[in-house]
């Protein structure tokens, strides 16, 4: 199914023919051509005007798209001559970075982590399973259901949906086990009276459905894009570690969404207060550009990691692309990226909450931050999800110039979600919502006319 298509609107110019011949998706099929773009709006061939309030790929132009201090640094970098080196070398760039992030690294990692640069989440997450492999010597690894890893083969035993792995071969020892969704939850309980039962579960699920060879536990702090689903509260992360200090198993955050300041703290292992030791990176890592990586404690890594050949990916941590990383780590800082995500987000979240009274599609609202989903629902006591009025919601708001997101399958396909550049004005968010509530509104109508 196209995931959007403006037909007859769009012209069909010569650039969409080569596409349509030439180039394939993957994620879904538009004709709109992305001409210019600055901040959190984009513009189409027809000069007509997006709020971008999904920063493109799920937060990746965090820092809004084509941030001058990361224009410059590219820039830069590419005049110097040096765009390409092989990574046993060094270059200063990617030595830079390095510090940087472990100057920003969450918890016990600050100033004490080592990090492989690559160039997308999928390859950073690999090399983080890796190093829990190479390091235990272990082979299983556990996930959450409606988590997200990346899209390699072996990552796609890793995800929570299951449709991923459709007509593919099931990566031995990877498996998942239920995530804290306290909307639906799996185990009909209810927070606090639960005592976070989905935590404990992880004991359960290591003596009962592995090889007792687990080596890692890798979990998003807030599940992106299977639907912005996150526990309530720090203790299950607490509840997680206990457990897998008992088992020898390594944790492993992927920061890939969460990461950059957009949960309202640089990442998500800081806003649930997470002990971690391995964390992998990407998306508003590079400002827009490919830019990852999988980031380990110092104190784990052994010594021939440091000098023997373990593992590569060619392109990461090119002088170029480090470059970039420098100096989104560096606009991140200096406009406390984090800080304004969780004060827009507060302002965005409120302003749902109170559309929330007037629409009972609504059925739930979940930040933190400007990482916000808002699951649509046919009826608020079955629960039973409203996806198709949501891709209606999505076709509406697109054309009236907003844009978010929303996976009709690739996660629960009846949320919204809002994760625009951190820096949007309040201004900005408040035409979005409107335009929001417009389409609710709109959705309803038809549903209460028979339309759905
Ligand atoms: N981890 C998470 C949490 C993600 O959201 C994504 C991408 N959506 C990835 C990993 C994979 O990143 P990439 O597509 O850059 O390989």
């Amino acid at each position: 199914m196209p995931f959007h298509k403006l037909t007859g609107e769009v012209e069909m110019s010569s650039s969409i023919q080569k596409d349509k011949k030439y180039v394939l998706h993957g994620w879904g099929y538009s004709d709109i051509i992305i001409t210019e773009a600055h901040g959190a709006v984009f513009k189409d061939q027809n000069g007509k005007e997006y709020l971008d309030f999904l920063a493109q790929t799920a937060g990746v132009l965090g820092a809004g798209h084509a941030h001058p201090k990361v224009v410059k640094a590219v820039k830069e970098q590419l005049e110097k001559g040096l765009t390409h080196t092989l990574t046993m070398f060094q270059n200063e760039a990617r030595a830079n970075l390095g510090e940087k992030l472990a100057g920003i690294a969450p918890g016990r990692m600050k100033n004490n982590c080592m990090t492989y640069f690559a160039c997308g989440g999928s390859e950073a997450n690999e090399t983080a399973v890796k190093m829990a492999m190479k390091i235990t010597g272990k082979k299983e690894v556990i996930s959450v259901f409606w988590g997200y890893h990346g899209g390699t083969l072996a990552l796609s035993s890793l995800l929570g949906q299951s449709w991923h792995r459709e007509k593919m071969i099931r990566y031995p020892g990877f498996s998942q086990m239920p995530n804290a969704y306290c909307y639906r939850c799996y185990f009909g309980q209810t927070y606090p009276e639960c005592d976070l039962i989905c935590a404990r579960y992880l004991e359960h699920h290591i003596k009962h459905a592995t090889a007792n060879d687990v080596a890692a536990l890798i979990m998003e702090p807030i599940t992106g894009n299977g639907g912005h689903i996150g526990p309530p509260t720090p203790e299950y992360h607490k509840i997680i570690r206990e457990i897998c200090n008992k088992y020898g198993i390594l944790c492993i955050t992927d920061e890939v969404q969460t990461g950059m300041g957009r949960t309202g703290k640089i990442w998500g292992a800081d806003y649930y207060n997470w002990d971690v030791d391995i964390m992998s990176t990407g998306k508003a890592l590079g400002g827009g550009l490919p830019v990852s990586g999988a980031s380990i404690r110092s104190d784990l890594v052994p010594e021939d990691m440091k000098t023997a050949q373990w593992h590569i990916f060619t392109m990461g941590g090119g002088p170029v692309l480090a470059a970039a990383g420098c100096a989104a780590i560096d606009v991140l800082l200096e406009e406390k990226l984090w800080e304004k995500s969780a004060d827009t987000g507060a302002y965005l979240t409120k302003r749902l909450k109170e559309m929330e009274k007037d629409h009972p599609i609504i059925g739930d609202i979940r930040g933190p931050g400007l990482f916000v989903g808002v699951e649509l629902v046919k009826d608020r006591k079955t629960k039973k999800e409203a996806t198709d009025e949501a891709i209606a919601v999505f076709s509406h708001c697109l054309g009236k110039g907003l844009f978010f997101g929303l996976s009709a399958k690739a996660g629960i396909g009846n949320v919204c979600k809002f994760k625009p550049p951190l820096n949007t004005t309040k201004e900005q968010v408040d035409k979005a919502m409107d335009i929001f509530d417009d389409g609710l509104s709109e959705v309803e109508h038809k549903k209460g006319s028979g339309g759905f």
